[in-house]
């Protein structure tokens, strides 16, 4: 991934909080996968334009050398950066053109419909990481790095205790 190559010419401190982010965002995109992928992949608000529309927080909070990494991860992914018909400049028709580098705004969604299947699939033991992703989804990467970082370990955690649950069933 370019992106790797690219925070090599960041400084430090940004440049280590951007590592350490990067290798728990990677975590995080594995979790939320085997959490969330098969019943997003049957919602009919996942086909074509994706289901999120929040232009204002996809770089909510993040540094400007960030959200340059942002623009090189969207391209890479195949995003132009043209925002259409008011949706947010990163979609592009197979939905978010961010992986690693979204705004832990757009990162810590979890829509009510996912909430709710998290629920009837885990019980009470979905609430530590439906509460772990709410409060990660409010952390500032340019005000609060380390409050975000720990913010994301709880998300890890929490969803690595609902994935054992998934592998024993
Ligand atoms: S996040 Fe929610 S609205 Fe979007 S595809 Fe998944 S279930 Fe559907
Ligand atoms: S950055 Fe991605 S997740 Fe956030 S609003 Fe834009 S398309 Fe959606």
């Amino acid at each position: 991934m370019i992106i790797f190559d690219k925070i090599e010419y960041l400084e430090e401190p940004l440049k280590g909080m951007i590592q350490e982010y990067l290798e728990l965002a990677c975590e995080m995109d594995r979790l939320l996968n085997c959490l969330t992928r098969e019943y997003c992949a049957q919602c009919p608000r996942s086909l074509e334009y994706g289901c999120c529309n929040f232009p204002e927080e996809a770089s909510r909070s993040m540094p400007e050398a960030i959200v340059r990494l942002q623009e090189m991860e969207s391209v890479e992914n195949g995003g132009d950066l043209v925002s259409r018909n008011g949706l947010c400049r990163f979609h592009t028709k197979k939905g978010c053109s961010l992986v690693l580098l979204k705004s832990p705004s757009c990162f810590g969604q979890l829509c009510d419909d996912l909430r709710n299947d998290l629920r009837k699939r885990f019980g009470r033991n979905a609430e530590p990481f439906i509460e772990a992703m709410r409060k990660f989804g409010r952390k500032s990467m340019e005000k609060e790095p380390s409050e975000l970082l720990e913010g994301m370990r709880d998300v890890i955690r929490a969803g690595k205790a609902l994935e054992d649950i998934k592998k024993s069933n």
